[in-house]
């Protein structure tokens, strides 16, 4: 089992999880031409993919997901919910297969298993995921603005993690944004700070973990080097242990074992 990035942030989300051969896409907030020359970096082509998971409605993730997947003939899984607000992303006339799921069943595409879970996000029905293959779980976690005991025990015990690390909470107050955005991110509705991220860790079960990549980091109100040194104390691991989901550059394939 092997997971990537295409990038990570509010311009735009995209992670490919890999199984034997079957290969889901998670999120897709990239144009169709962004998509494809981030995909070749991974050595991917659409038609290796078995499908799309959308975690939820904002652009940042949905909104190159629809296009991509009607012209590539990619099946799409979303709750009712991201389906019902994602009408204005929906081409008029497609043979789009859309699968609507609920975001506590677990599901399988081709060698993939999928375990969805709900989140505190202003969107209307936004899940997250963990990925497995039967033996390693990969757990995903951004746009969440709060922890919950279900996101701790959904999360335990994986053996790679993608952690929202959207912001330091000292930076957002005193950056740019205005105080609407200041209280929209840092809300219960919106992203995930470092320190929170950081005592979300410290509940799970990280015995297994083999990798751990901080992920949706705010380029204005975060840096790569405040996000690790947050998850590096929990683990009491050098900082650079820690990966970065990279807006631009995503990350490269990591190998589960
Ligand atoms: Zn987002
Ligand atoms: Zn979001």
């Amino acid at each position: 089992m092997r997971f990537a990035s295409l990038g990570s942030g509010s311009a735009g989300n995209a992670l490919v999880v890999e199984v034997n051969q079957t290969r889901l896409m998670l999120d897709c907030g990239f144009s169709i031409k962004e998509t494809l020359a981030r995909m070749a970096r991974l050595n991917l082509q659409p038609d290796e993919l078995a499908g799309i998971v959308i975690t939820h409605e904002h652009d940042d993730h949905a909104g190159g997901a629809f296009k991509f997947a009607a012209k590539y003939k990619i099946p799409v899984w979303l709750t009712y919910g991201t389906f019902k607000m994602s009408s204005r992303y929906i081409p008029t006339q497609h043979d789009l297969q859309l699968n609507v799921v609920d975001s506590h069943s677990e599901f399988s595409v081709g060698d993939i298993h999928v375990q969805p879970y709900p989140v505190p996000h202003d969107a209307r029905e936004p899940m997250q995921c963990v990925f497995s293959d039967g033996n390693h779980k990969l757990g995903v976690l951004t746009d969440v603005g709060r922890t919950t005991p279900h996101i701790a025990e959904t999360l335990s015990g994986c053996k790679a993690l993608v952690l929202e690390c959207n912001h330091d909470a000292s930076m957002l107050q005193a950056g740019p944004y205005s105080w609407a955005l200041k209280k929209r991110v840092g809300g219960d509705l919106g992203h995930l700070e470092n320190q929170d991220s950081a005592n979300l860790l410290s509940k799970l079960d990280n015995s297994q973990l083999q990798h751990i990549l901080a992920a949706h980091l705010s380029a204005k109100n975060n840096t790569p080097a405040l996000a690790k040194a947050s998850l590096a104390k929990v683990l009491s691991c050098q900082d650079d242990w820690i990966g970065i989901a990279d807006q631009l550059e995503g990350f490269d394939w990591r190998v589960i074992t």
